[in-house]
């Protein structure tokens, strides 16, 4: 399917999903083979020769996801780390520089101070909604990349997609955004100026909590071919299964959004109007001071909502122990609630460092539930 000039819905279902030409199958069908035979010695049938390389339940997903991003090349991992990992030993080099959000995620995070510093790269946290810092923090000639998250994890912090790229662009850096709170059907990137998009598939794409995935989506094919080399070199690919369960929940991406969206919103306005409730971060709120750049280059605001106890850090762990309806775990973006405490779960690999996230926080993933029963269950649980 040609997707240019189709609606996001229509894409999400059908990109990458023409019917099996063999059987006229509607669903790709989940190729749950390591290897393929060869017609003669060097000619695979359909180029597929090894699954670690290319997969054809594989290729329907990285065509889905490429053209719901509006990239040129979509590619896929077994896990948002592995894509993070493979992005950055592709584009950058032992010795390169990187800014990374003040408030990354914290496994973002961990990857960049653990792992990646290690193998020689340096880094600095800065706050991406202050350019002015930005450009301050920039190492001309040594800066390789800037790497953004909108809105950021957990504190739902907003950056300017398209001044970003623009001052990237400047110091002939790249720009990645990590869309993985937004998804595409609320926020693309590579129309404002990104390079590349990165995606923990696991949260809104897969959508069930039933799946680990990461993706890459990049605006050129040279980028997506040199990534496409170290997707195959590296090896952190993901199985058969794994890209079928993604699809299926893609087809629903645009529906889910909007019901998270209309939840989100009357649960932020309940907290930010409620007296055991000291700050409400949400990006729909005129308060929140990202709102207006939101506004700008998101559809709407997200399903992410975190917030501030009034009582401190033990009533936040209080509220999370005792809501009963909202699922006291770890990820997000399925259609369940889930509740969090960031700082002893999420984010405790931040604990100590300057993305330490405040004690008395409390995240939560809203679902796509009756928002009533959620709207209780929250109001008992805050007591
Ligand atoms: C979960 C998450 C990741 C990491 O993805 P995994 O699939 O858990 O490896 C990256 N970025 C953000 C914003 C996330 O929420």
């Amino acid at each position: 399917m040609t997707a240019n000039h189709y609606g996001f819905d229509t894409i999400a279902i059908h990109a990458g999903q023409d019917p099996d030409p063999r059987t006229g199958a509607v669903v790709p069908p989940i190729y749950q083979t390591s290897t393929f035979a060869q017609d003669a010695v060097g000619s695979p049938r359909l180029g597929y020769e090894y699954s670690r390389s290319s997969n054809p339940t594989r290729d329907a997903f990285q065509e889905n996801i490429a053209a719901l991003e509006g990239g040129r090349r979509g590619l896929a991992f077994a896990s948002g780390l592995a894509a993070e990992d493979t992005f950055l030993r592709t584009v950058c080099r032992p010795g390169d520089h990187v800014l990374i959000p003040g408030d990354a995620y914290g496994g973002t995070f961990r990857l960049f101070a653990k792992v990646a510093e290690n193998w020689g790269l340096d880094w600095t946290a800065v706050q991406l909604d202050d350019l002015d810092a930005v450009r301050a923090a920039f190492r001309p000639g040594h800066t390789k990349l800037i790497w953004a998250e909108t809105p950021t994890n957990p504190l739902l912090s907003i950056a300017d997609i398209a001044a970003l790229a623009g001052i990237a662009h400047e110091y002939d850096a790249l720009l990645m955004v990590d869309n993985t709170f937004a998804s595409p059907y609320l926020q693309q990137p590579i129309a404002l100026g990104a390079d590349a998009v990165v995606h923990s598939t696991t949260k809104y794409l897969g959508g069930h909590s039933d799946v680990i995935g990461g993706a890459l989506v990049t605006a050129t094919d040279d980028l997506g071919d040199e990534l496409a080399f170290y997707q195959n070199a590296m090896g952190a690919v993901p199985g058969p299964f794994d890209v079928w369960l993604t699809l299926r929940g893609i087809k629903t991406l645009g529906v889910r959004m909007e019901r998270h969206c209309d939840n989100a919103e009357r649960i932020a306005t309940f907290l930010r109007d409620h007296k055991s409730v000291a700050e409400v971060y949400y990006p729909g709120l005129d308060s929140h001071p990202g709102h207006e750049i939101a506004a700008k280059q998101m559809r709407r605001f997200g399903g992410m909502v975190s917030f501030r106890a009034a009582g401190g850090e033990q009533q936040a762990v209080e509220v999370c122990n005792r809501a009963k309806l909202w699922v006291l775990a770890e990820s997000l973006g399925g259609v369940e609630s889930l509740i969090e405490h960031p700082g002893r779960m999420t984010h405790l690999s931040a604990a100590g460092s300057a993305l330490e996230v405040p004690a008395d926080l409390v995240r939560l993933s809203v679902g796509i539930e009756n928002v009533d029963d959620l709207l209780a269950d929250l109001e008992q649980a805050l007591g």
